[in-house]
């Protein structure tokens, strides 16, 4: 096969090379983290290893991390009513998520359909302040869930001063900070977010694992799965030891290397983006009016097609998506760029370009050489359909 050149590390992201490694190696040892025998005692340490690299990546205390299957279900633990602050129930009588948050956040979690509310974006897909405000004064304790970066745009939220109006309401907040690992700084306590859900697979781990990071004084009320009482009585079943040890070793390679691949992806995506402008000028970029990460772009063509465009550079040997992987494989517009108020038209045609560590110069030039040759394919196909409707009308 043609080598590929991977660019949708938002969806997942390649496994590292430490992480690889001790998931080999944990593969190899027997025994469940529960026994008390020399074996049961390797994996336990294998797993708090990783808790504590895992907690090392947010600034938290080991102890307030919770191994989940991933972030989906690391949302869905967060997401209840049953909060408990300093030992003593605090319970949450509403949920408020804003609109451009991932489907699993917006689903609500374990609360009621009828006491979750949805909190406007403005044009760039920020938070509106103001909009947050009055929402949240109509809650006696509220829960606020707001991502940390969004995973169509880009777009990252102001999360601390997000963290200031909410916890000035009697409420707490929930980050989904998902895309946030080796890119952006992701500590716990510079956000101010009362709880945070990460997941392996987009920072270099595996995919199937994931964590809930509490603030210290932060307990969850009601376990999610009951069984034997893993994860301190929250998420029962035997543990995903070597899945779990490869995420340690990942998240530790990410808080090493994060800020230099910042300014490396920053400077390969800002040449993406010219070279998008410089080929089809009439590309829209969104999302430029806010700070974004460093690895993302989400542009649209008037006239191209998302499906049609992934094809066309998935035949050139580029792997790029349009919007979420979750709604990719359907054709159905984002809720993101709806909520920017950005035009169906236009929405539909979103393709989404997302890089990592290892995302090199010449596959820059090669995504831009297969933009060329896509670009005119496409424009001329946009220009003949157009012909034709005029035909037919
Ligand atoms: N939140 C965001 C922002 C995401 O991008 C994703 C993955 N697409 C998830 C949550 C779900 O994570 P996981 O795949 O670990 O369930």
């Amino acid at each position: 096969m043609a080598e590929r050149v991977y660019f949708d590390w938002n969806a997942t992201t390649p496994l590292r090379v430490d992480a690889r490694a001790v998931m080999r190696a944990a593969l190899d040892l027997t025994g469940n983290a529960s026994s008390v025998h020399a074996e049961g005692r390797a994996a336990r340490r294998l797993m708090e290893d990783a808790r504590a690299q895992v907690a090392a990546l947010v600034g938290a205390e080991p102890k307030n991390v919770t191994f989940t299957s991933g972030a989906t279900e690391a949302n869905m633990l967060a997401l209840t009513p049953a909060l408990e602050i300093g030992g003593r129930k605090a319970p949450r009588d509403r949920l408020f998520v804003s609109s451009v948050e991932h489907p699993s956040v917006r689903s609500g979690g374990r609360f009621a359909s009828d006491a979750v509310e949805t909190l406007a974006v403005d044009s760039n897909g920020v938070v509106d302040f103001h909009a947050l405000r009055s929402a949240i004064a109509r809650a006696e304790r509220p829960l606020v869930s707001v991502m940390l970066a969004n995973n169509e745009s880009g777009v990252i939220q102001p999360i601390r001063d997000i963290a200031n109006i909410v916890h000035a309401a009697n409420g707490l907040l929930h980050v989904d900070a998902v895309q946030g690992p080796g890119r952006i700084d992701c500590d716990i306590k510079t956000l101010g977010a009362d709880l945070l859900s990460i997941s392996a697979h987009k920072l270099g781990g595996p995919q199937g694992v994931g964590a809930l990071i509490r603030r210290g004084d932060i307990h969850i009320g009601e376990p999610l799965i009951r069984g034997g009482g893993q994860e301190r009585g929250l998420r029962a079943g035997t543990e995903n030891v070597a899945a779990i040890a490869g995420f340690g070793a990942a998240a530790m390679a990410a808080a090493a290397t994060w800020q230099s691949d910042a300014i490396r992806m920053t400077e390969l995506r800002d040449r993406i983006e010219a070279g998008i402008l410089a080929r089809v000028p009439q590309a829209v970029i969104f999302g430029q009016g806010a700070p974004r990460l460093p690895n993302t772009t989400l542009f649209a063509v008037p006239g191209f097609k998302a499906e049609t465009a992934i094809i066309a550079f998935d035949l050139n040997g580029i792997a790029v998506s349009s919007g979420s992987a979750c709604s990719s494989g359907k054709v159905q517009a984002s809720h993101v760029l709806a909520a920017m108020g950005v035009e169906p038209e236009l929405a539909r045609g979103a393709l989404r370009v997302s890089l990592g560590w290892s995302t090199s110069d010449s596959d820059v030039e090669n995504l831009l050489n297969a933009l060329t040759k896509v670009s005119s394919s496409l424009l001329k196909r946009h220009e003949n359909s157009g012909l034709n409707s005029g035909l037919a009308a």
